[in-house]
C-alpha cells in the first residue's frame, strides 16, 4: 500500500540534505529517544519529526478515506494522540520536539530548525543525562 509510513521519505531526504549543506549535523532515527525522531540535533536537544500529511492528519491535506471512515478516524486520532505522548516523553528528558509537515518547503523547514537550534544552543539549561 502506497500510503504506508516509511523511513527516509523524500521530504526527509531533501531536508537532511539542506541541513547538511548549511553545516548542521544530526543523528537520524535515534532509537534511544522516545518516538525515534527523524532528526536529532543532540547539542540543542532538538528532536525533529517530519510528519506525513495523511498519517498525522495535517489540517490542510489530511483526508479520511471514503471506506471504513470510522476505523480510519479512530486510527488517525490515535496517531495524533501518540505524537503528543512522544512529545511529552521527550520534554521530560529535556528535549525539544519539533514537528514539520511534509508539505513545508524545504528551505522554510530548514530555516525553522536552524533558528531553533541556535536558540536552544545559546539558552541551554543545566545538563541532563545524555542519551548518546
Ligand atoms: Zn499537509
Amino acid at each position: 500500500m502506497s500510503r504506508m509510513p516509511r523511513k527516509n521519505t523524500k521530504p526527509e531526504v531533501l531536508l537532511r540534505r539542506e541541513l547538511h549543506r548549511r553545516g548542521m549535523r544530526f543523528r537520524v532515527h535515534l532509537s534511544t529517544l522516545p518516538g525515534k525522531p527523524d532528526l536529532a540535533l543532540t547539542r540543542a536537544r532538538l528532536a525533529v519529526f517530519i510528519d506525513g500529511c495523511f498519517w498525522h492528519a495535517c489540517p490542510e491535506h489530511g483526508t479520511l478515506p471514503r471506506n471504513n471512515r470510522e476505523w480510519w478516524r479512530a486510527k488517525l486520532d490515535g496517531n495524533v494522540r501518540r505524537d503528543r505522548d512522544k512529545d511529552s516523553a521527550l520534554q521530560d528528558l529535556g528535549w525539544h520536539p519539533l514537528h514539520v509537515w511534509e508539505h513545508t518547503p524545504v528551505t522554510q523547514a530548514a530555516d525553522e530548525i536552524q533558528g531553533l537550534w541556535r536558540h536552544y544552543v545559546t539558552h541551554m539549561p543545566p545538563a541532563k543525562p545524555s542519551v548518546d
